[in-house]
């Protein structure tokens, strides 16, 4: 019988309203069921947001040091479980051991780095004009949040929201993704356990349709903070336009690597290896593209490709893992589908290219780590987000065409270069349309003091992580205070 898990609403643990529930599948081995969890509609969504709104006026008059205590502790939980979550991570959504626990580790990096922001959350002074008159800027929360998040950072994306969130003041009412619903279920334990009065934090397990869709449409909700899908986040921006909600979004990529004829060669070809096929290609930051100068492509091409092949693909426990699992079967498919639209395309495809499925592999979603040759930048491999363990490899005569090349995307998440020559360095750093580039690294790495998050269709202008992030979670005031005891008016009696 497996193990049935419940929504957390108003302090308590409790069903959905539909009594139904969705099964929670370890993608590397389809008959391990983790557990089954409640399949919640907009009535469970409704109690949510009513026990937040409750939640968020005995909260916001805590001392915020008093809040970020609270964030403090769930870290020292983090770090204490980290092994077990990390395990449990891997088990419910493949990502390798290594790369979980570094997952749960930016959690606790997120905790220590919100624990402090609690003695910060700096406002603005600034001289007025007039005498006897003094004038601040703070911040103060939103007030109820929506956080909707995706499964490939089950636990780092919602301390990403959570904990800034918490320690800003707001209630929250966190909507995971349905792949990942058992690490976003520890997560809110764990805060829980920490001293979270009931309410401040409501859990609701569900689909994106129906639990997700009625969060964002529900007019309690003053923000929603949402990580995903262009598509999916383009849905959620539209409705949020309408009701006039403010809206934070973190969407998708296609990111590259630039590889110039002064590179380190096998410096870059383990950023393409690590950039390409680390959890499965299915970052944000994965790098789907790479752009070789014509002097280096063959010799990148052929080192790459050797690497690729040489790649194990297995459980994420095992430590002979390189590659684990993709997340689900409708994600696979999607996977081989691009393949295909590659190689009609005119594509070439020089190693991978199909799902793997040899022995314990055909109990799982494996797709063996592809690479494609003659890609030119108009095809769709080139363009569009796979999110899988498939990388486009193009040339270029110079790091002008490189530079058009990379930017020929509607996404602008993470690029990286490779090269010895600062000038080079410099100039791809100004050219390059992403909201982070690496030089000389791939384009996975970010650390959490920064601020994170990409152009154009990638993002709505707003950035998660560092000091940044709070200016998603809290709105500005600005307090006068006149204490000359007669009439002043501002820009007349100057
Ligand atoms: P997704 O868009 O399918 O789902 C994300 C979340 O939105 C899930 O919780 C889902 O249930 C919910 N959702 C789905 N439909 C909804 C709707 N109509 N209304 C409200 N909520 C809805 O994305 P995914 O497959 O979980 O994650 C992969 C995507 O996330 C990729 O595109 C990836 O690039 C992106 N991503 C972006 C970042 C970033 O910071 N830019 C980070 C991680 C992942």
């Amino acid at each position: 019988m497996a193990h049935g898990y419940q929504n957390y609403i108003g302090g308590e643990w409790v069903p959905a309203a539909s009594g139904q529930t969705f099964d929670d599948l370890n993608p590397a081995d389809r008959d391990d069921l983790i557990g089954r969890f409640p399949r919640s509609d907009a009535r469970d969504v409704d109690r949510a947001v009513q026990a937040a709104q409750e939640g968020f006026a005995r909260w916001a008059r805590v001392p915020a040091p008093r809040r970020a205590e609270v964030v403090r502790k769930a870290g020292e939980t983090l770090r204490r479980r980290k092994d077990e979550l990390g395990r449990l991570m891997t088990r419910e959504m493949g990502k390798v051991l290594t790369e979980a626990l570094g997952d749960v580790q930016e959690g606790i990096d997120t905790a220590e780095y919100m624990f402090g922001e609690g003695r910060r959350l700096f406002g603005v002074q600034a001289p007025c004009e007039l005498p006897q008159k003094f004038g601040v800027a703070i911040r103060v929360p939103v007030g109820v949040v929506a956080a909707i998040t995706p499964w490939n950072f089950p636990l780092a994306i919602p301390t990403w929201k959570i904990f800034p969130a918490l320690v800003c003041g707001n209630a929250v009412v966190f909507k995971p993704a349905e792949d990942t619903p058992l690490l976003a279920t520890l997560l809110v334990e764990i805060l829980a356990e920490a001293g979270l009065p009931g309410g401040v934090l409501n859990l609701v397990q569900g689909f994106g349709e129906e639990a997700g869709d009625a969060l964002v449409r529900h007019p309690g909700v003053h923000l929603v903070s949402f990580t995903g899908s262009t598509e999916v986040g383009r849905k959620v921006a539209t409705i949020c336009a309408a009701e006039g909600k403010k809206v934070s979004l973190e969407m998708g990529g296609k990111n590259v690597i630039l590889v110039m004829d002064d590179a380190r060669l096998d410096l870059a070809v383990d950023g393409a290896v690590w950039g390409g096929f680390g959890t499965s290609g299915q970052r944000c930051t994965a790098a789907s593209r790479v752009i070789v100068h014509e002097g280096v492509a063959s010799a990148f091409l052929d080192r790459f490709v050797e690497r690729a092949r040489r790649l194990r693909l297995g459980g994420g426990l095992e430590p002979t893992t390189d590659v684990g699992p993709v997340i689900n079967a409708r994600q696979l498919q999607r996977i081989h589908e691009y393949t295909q639209i590659g190689r009609s395309e005119g594509a070439r495809v020089l190693t991978g290219g199909e799902p793997a499925t040899e022995g314990a592999l055909a109990r799982g979603h494996f797709y063996r780590p592809t690479v494609f040759a003659d890609v030119e930048p108009k095809m769709r491999i080139a363009r569009e987000e796979i999110f899988g363990p498939s990388v486009a490899v193009l040339r270029a005569k110079n790091l002008d065409e490189a530079i058009e090349i990379a930017n020929a995307t509607n996404y602008g998440l993470s690029s990286a270069i490779y090269t010895r020559d600062i000038d080079r360095a410099f100039r791809a750093i100004e050219a390059l349309a992403t909201g982070i580039t690496y030089v000389n690294a791939s384009t996975i790495g970010a650390e959490v003091q920064f601020p994170f998050g990409g152009v154009r269709q990638t993002g709505n202008g707003h950035r998660e992580g560092g000091w940044t992030v709070l200016d998603i979670m809290t709105e500005w005031k600005t307090v006068y205070i006149d204490y000359s005891g007669r009439l002043q008016r501002a820009q007349i009696d100057v």
